[in-house]
């Protein structure tokens, strides 16, 4: 049970909207299971409040917080500072208050990998990543953390497939990422080592959707991963095809339990209560 006194401290997550998130559930399972006396809150602010919002919480003394839609990107020129990584994906998703003003840094970079650490020599090897969205840009930053070779992205709508090629270019990942048309993607999947889907497709409530059919999935090797990053439902339509071809699967819920362990941790200075966290997601999902 959560005691709130007059030394509480506040950390939060901002976005619009908020009510959904369940970041709140899980952090506060963490911070009641490490004994510290904070609170974690959702904290609504609309796009055109931003500015003031990052001044309260500094009058407020917050420690830190999460960003989510629509805010990702929009925060980065309002931070002191803003970690490399977060800049090479174009979005904060983590943010702390230090001596020098508010830093940032994207900790979906190391949630997506978590999952994937020791699965497999990664150094050299294929990702065949479906859509380019927010999510693939986190993706595509951590497969090249992991040691991967060149990173193969497929798209549906050439114009914005060139528009994210493009936006490698003049950072390290430049030669790394590759773009592809939906129609190419049968030749592609046969190389894939790991096969990412960072596409809506599938997600409750299409959850007869898959953004890979039966018959294109049995062109994979059985010994690649299929990654899902959708977390509602688990298993998604695509892993249950992936792992009926003998595919070992993961789910989004591990990116989403280790990116806000990841930002706990940063907060707080201390290991976080993963388990507590996963058990406390999991039971917030089924409800
Ligand atoms: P986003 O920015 O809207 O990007 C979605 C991408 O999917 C775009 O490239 C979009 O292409 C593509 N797409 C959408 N519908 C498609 C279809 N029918 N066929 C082919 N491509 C399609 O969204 P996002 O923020 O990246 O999030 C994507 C997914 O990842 C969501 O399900 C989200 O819940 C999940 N996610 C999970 C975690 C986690 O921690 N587990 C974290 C972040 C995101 P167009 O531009 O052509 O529409």
């Amino acid at each position: 049970m959560m005691k709130v006194t007059g030394k509480t401290k506040f950390l939060g997550v901002i976005g619009d909207p908020v009510e959904h998130s369940l970041s709140p559930t899980m952090q506060n399972c963490a911070l009641a299971k490490l004994n510290l006396d904070y609170v974690y809150l959702p904290l609504p602010v609309k796009a055109e409040g931003l500015e003031k919002a990052l001044a309260g919480f500094e009058a407020i003394g917050l420690v830190g917080f999460n960003v989510t839609i629509p805010h990702k990107q929009n925060i980065m020129p309002l931070l002191n500072k803003i970690s490399a990584i977060a800049q090479m994906v174009g979005a904060v998703n983590t943010v702390w208050r230090t001596d020098n003003g508010w830093e940032g840094t994207n900790t979906d970079i190391a949630g997506f990998i978590a999952p994937l650490q020791g699965l497999k020599r990664w150094q050299g090897s294929t990702p065949v990543i479906l859509g380019h969205g927010g999510a693939a840009r986190a993706v595509v930053v951590g497969c090249s953390e992991l040691g991967c070779g060149d990173i193969q992205v497929v798209g549906r709508n050439e114009e914005k497939l060139l528009q994210f090629y493009k936006s490698w270019q003049d950072t390290p990942l430049q030669n790394k990422v590759k773009v592809h048309p939906w129609r190419n993607l049968s030749r592609l999947l046969p190389q894939a080592d790991l096969l990412v889907n960072t596409t809506p497709v599938g997600m409750y409530p299409h959850v007869d959707n898959s953004p890979v059919d039966r018959e294109l999935m049995t062109k994979v090797k059985q010994s690649a991963i299929a990654y899902d990053l959708i977390y509602n439902p688990r298993p998604t339509q695509f892993l249950q095809i992936a792992q009926q071809q003998g595919l070992q699967i993961i789910d989004g819920t591990e990116m989403l339990v280790e990116q806000g362990a990841s930002a706990l941790e940063i907060w707080v200075k201390q290991s976080a209560p993963v388990e507590t966290m996963r058990e406390a997601l999991l039971a917030a999902l089924k409800r």
